[in-house]
């Protein structure tokens, strides 16, 4: 029994629905038996959005509709959002969007879903736990198996190959044979993806305490070609450097530096593969820095933080092998002088901001020292100034 099953206001949306009305389904059942922290509770339902709506407006829950064409509605409680997504079954699929209708039956709308350890539901008020396809058995075993045929679960949408490595990443022990054979066979079919979704399910398996042996996997099997080619072996050797590193100085791994891991060092493929992921462009400036750093490695480190922020710092070092630590508790300062005080100089317009650009590229040589040393610095420009 976790915590989360006791909480109050999860009992009151229960009890607004009805408690036989809803059930706790997915990642927080899953997470829960393994004993895992859970992220966020998504619960099923075999009344309408419109009624789940009116049920909660009627207890004093406020609901926004958050998907409410294919059923989910979100409930605001106390402790968090809640999506409550009413029961259904895949009328159609081209394997990028499905066609979906409400269903009445619980089983009906365990079986749309993907994996057996991802189909289980609890009772809000009993916690009886429904098993409809040996999802107990398999997380027991540490098995990501998918509920039916892999095939056609994997033509019904193919994003469901890159879930299979993520769950696989996560929680896989032993591998399962006819999954990645289907996942091996079907891998080309992800091109018709929505990168946007491709992106993301590539950037969850990265964030993952050790996505290496997965990443090789997928490689191996075809699957990573078809999403980033740009990854080869020494690639994949220079991620699995990376993760050993990151333990090594206790560092966070964060997904993007991972990415450049898996990123040859050749001018512009960041950039290609950012554009090709759709990543905002501020990730996008971080890859390419971060791609640089195996050729620039004697890049000081506070320097790049200035310029480059403290993650993308922090990621170089980590991808030439380099303790980040010193980086993460040195807050990065701002220049000790302003555009005001060049102009009571007599300094005026574009020789303002050149002037504070050379003041601030000799800040930054001479390792940020303070504002006294800054006056001096604007000394030294400007009689430079006016013997030259
Ligand atoms: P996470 O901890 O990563 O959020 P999760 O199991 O909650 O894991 P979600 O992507 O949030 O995963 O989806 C919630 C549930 O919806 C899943 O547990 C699964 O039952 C179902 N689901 C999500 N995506 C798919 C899909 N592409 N095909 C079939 N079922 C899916
Ligand atoms: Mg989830």
């Amino acid at each position: 029994k976790a915590g989360w099953t006791q909480r109050a206001d999860l009992a009151a949306l229960a009890t607004a629905l009805g408690a036989q009305n809803i059930r706790w389904v997915g990642g927080a059942v899953r997470d829960t038996l393994l004993g895992h922290p859970v992220k966020d509770i998504d619960a099923a339902t075999p009344l309408r959005p419109e009624q789940v709506m009116e049920a909660c407006k009627t207890a004093g829950i406020r609901t926004v509709p958050t998907g409410i064409d294919h059923g989910t509605i979100t409930a605001l409680l106390d402790g968090g959002p809640v999506e409550v997504t009413t029961l259904r079954h895949d009328v159609s699929t081209d394997g990028r969007r499905a066609t979906v209708a409400f269903a009445q039956d619980w089983r009906e709308d365990a079986a749309r879903r993907d994996f057996t350890i991802n189909a289980l539901y609890v009772d809000p008020q009993t916690l009886e736990i429904f098993d409809y396809f040996g999802g107990l058995e398999d997380l027991e075993a540490r098995r990501v198996r998918f509920i039916g045929d892999p095939h056609q679960r994997i033509r019904e949408d193919h994003l469901r190959i890159l879930r299979y490595y993520r769950f696989q990443a996560r929680f896989g022990a032993d591998l399962d044979e006819a999954a990645e054979e289907a996942c091996a066979e079907l891998a080309p079919t992800m091109k018709g993806l929505s990168r946007e979704r491709v992106a993301m399910e590539l950037m969850a398996i990265l964030a993952l305490p050790d996505p290496a042996p997965t990443i090789a996997r997928m490689r191996a099997r075809g699957v990573l070609p078809v999403i980033l080619p740009e990854a080869g072996t020494s690639q994949i050797a220079a991620l699995q450097r990376l993760i050993e590193t990151e333990a090594r100085f206790e560092a966070e791994g964060r997904a993007l530096v991972r990415l450049a891991a898996l990123i040859p060092a050749v001018k512009g493929v960041a950039e290609s593969v950012a554009a090709r992921l759709r990543l905002s462009r501020k990730d996008r400036d971080c890859l390419a820095c971060l791609a640089g750093a195996r050729h620039a490695d004697g890049d000081a480190p506070k320097a790049l933080a200035y310029s480059h922020g403290g993650t993308c710092a922090a990621g170089r070092l980590l991808l030439i092998g380099a303790d980040p630590r010193p980086l993460e508790d040195w807050e990065i300062p701002d220049l000790p002088l302003k555009g005001g005080e060049i102009v009571q100089r007599g300094l005026s317009g574009a020789d303002v901001s050149r002037m504070l650009r050379k003041v601030e590229a000799r800040w930054i040589e001479e390792d940020f020292p303070g504002r006294e040393r800054v006056l001096g610095l604007l000394e030294e420009e400007l009689s430079d100034r006016t013997t030259s």
